[in-house]
């Protein structure tokens, strides 16, 4: 019998430590040495006994932005699951983050607004700092720590095929400078990110072409970095957010407080409410649109560098039926299997809990010689975990207009209500702020006792 979706989803996101090494092939090759390449580089070397990591920007040394991450100049939040998957494989990364600088955020400067509305937070561990970054620093603490396991290694090199043995894969073609080489393996990664051209690379072989399922989010970001002055502002991190409702525009907006004295600051709208490099209209819409500290903070505070922006068309995810096609000897992870709307922060932690998945594969001592279904069977219910919470809330964008799934007219009124009753619930406050924190997967808000409680908006008296 499958097991359900909330089980396998708790087993995935775990914070017990991985159990010892158990090799299981000689040579993996990841493709692409960003967070979900480094993280999956890391559990595959308790069971390769080499892993070879493949990125055109080879092995970076500064936690600088850098060509093969667009993204990474953006607003960049890990949620609290994805810091839980961090520690696991790299224990004590977040007290080595905050000794070289990470600001882990007093409680009372972090603030949630919502359509205007100041929402409670719900109770957190106070022993359990945050790890609040830009994404190039959290990007280079990964790094360090990934190449520093034994066994793993890094090379600047621009993967452009695969290499085929009958039915399976069984390497990479990689560019090298003007050579092209054949790096064999006995397991490839894709982690090559959004524009990974898996598709393209299995057709070259004959193989199905894995097909995307996509949602166009029409989404425009522009971030900027700010010195930090208390004497400005004491956010730590804010996040405001509206939507479309009620003739309101949908925006977002969030301010974290990160390493070296600074604030990066975020404003991003949807379709033509497109915010531009232009400071002046960056300060603007920050006054303009949002609550007090975006303003105080964009008028007040020197910016450093440029105002960066970055468009994103569409949310999307490989289609289920087209990944069981894929051959045995590959695999996609990260973005390279679905990437979603970033307001939700949902990348980094995916891609860390598709490496969870990677690992509790290769822990079942599987067979390389067939198709990795087990991984594929796992990272399905974390990619429909965050599929659903994102496109939900994107559904209700004007310009978007599907996919729908099954149900969702039902779905889409029951989360407008657990929205509104987790302001003045507490416990439902929790429970729905550990499936948007990917702790959990959404199916446990469809519990009898959660749906009883939304129903009655109760307040506090324990029903579930
Ligand atoms: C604007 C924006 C804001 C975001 N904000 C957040 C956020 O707040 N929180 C969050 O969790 N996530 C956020 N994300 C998502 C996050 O950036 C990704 O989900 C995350 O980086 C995991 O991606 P990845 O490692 O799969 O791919 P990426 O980080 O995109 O990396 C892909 C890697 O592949 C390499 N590569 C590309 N082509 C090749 C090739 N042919 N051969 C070898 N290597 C190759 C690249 O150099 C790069 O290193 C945001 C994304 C965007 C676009």
């Amino acid at each position: 019998m499958p097991r359900p979706p909330a089980r396998v989803f708790a087993e995935i996101a775990t914070a017990d430590p991985p159990r010892g090494p158990r090799t299981v092939m000689g040579r993996a090759v990841v493709l692409g040495a960003s967070i979900a390449g480094m993280l999956a580089a890391r559990g595959l070397a308790d069971h390769a006994e080499e892993v070879l990591l493949v990125d055109p920007d080879g092995d970076p040394t500064g936690p600088e932005p850098r060509p093969g991450v667009p993204q990474g100049g953006q607003v960049h939040a890990l949620l609290p699951a994805g810091q839980v998957q961090l520690e696991r494989w790299f224990p004590g990364i977040t007290a080595t983050a905050i000794r070289e600088g990470a600001v882990p955020p007093d409680p009372a400067t972090v603030e949630l607004w919502v359509n205007g509305r100041l929402r409670p937070l719900p109770a957190t561990p106070q022993d359990e700092p945050t790890l609040v970054t830009t994404r190039p620093f959290l990007e280079n603490l990964v790094r360090r720590a990934t190449t520093a396991v034994p066994g793993i290694r890094v090379v600047a090199g621009r993967a452009e095929g695969l290499v085929f043995d009958g039915a399976r894969v069984s390497g990479a073609r990689v560019r090298v400078g003007d050579e092209v080489v054949t790096e064999p393996a006995d397991l490839v990664v894709d982690a090559t990110g959004r524009s990974s051209r898996l598709a393209e690379w299995l057709g070259q072989g004959g193989h199905p072409r894995p097909t995307w399922q996509r949602m166009p989010i029409r989404l425009n970001y522009a971030s900027a970095l700010f010195e930090r002055d208390p004497a400005i502002s004491d956010a730590g991190v804010v996040i405001a957010t509206s939507d479309a409702d009620d003739g309101r525009v949908a925006r977002q907006a969030g301010i974290q407080a990160v390493e070296n004295d600074r604030w990066i600051v975020l404003v991003a709208g949807y379709g033509d409410d497109r915010p531009t490099r232009d400071p002046a209209d960056f300060r603007e819409r920050c006054s303009r649109d949002f609550p007090a500290a975006f303003g105080d903070i964009a008028t007040g505070a020197r910016m450093i560098g440029d105002v960066v922006t970055y468009h994103q068309a569409d949310s999307r995810r490989r289609d289920t039926a087209s990944l069981r096609q894929l051959p045995a000897g590959i695999i996609p992870i990260g973005d390279a299997i679905a990437s979603f709307n970033p307001v939700y922060g949902q990348g980094m932690t995916s891609a860390a809990l598709h490496a969870s998945c990677l690992s509790a594969y290769l822990r079942s001592a599987p067979s390389l010689a067939e198709p990795a279904r087990g991984y594929l069977d796992d990272v399905q219910v974390v990619v429909d975990a965050a599929w659903s919470i994102s496109t939900l809330a994107d559904l209700r964008l004007p310009h978007v207009d599907g996919p729908y799934p099954r149900g969702y007219p039902v779905a889409s009124w029951f989360g407008r209500r657990l929205q509104a009753a987790s302001f003045t619930d507490p416990e439902l406050n929790r429970r729905l702020s550990a499936v948007t924190m990917m702790h959990e997967h959404p199916s446990v808000l469809a519990r009898p006792g959660t749906v009883a409680r939304v129903l009655r908006g109760e307040r506090g008296r324990p029903v579930g």
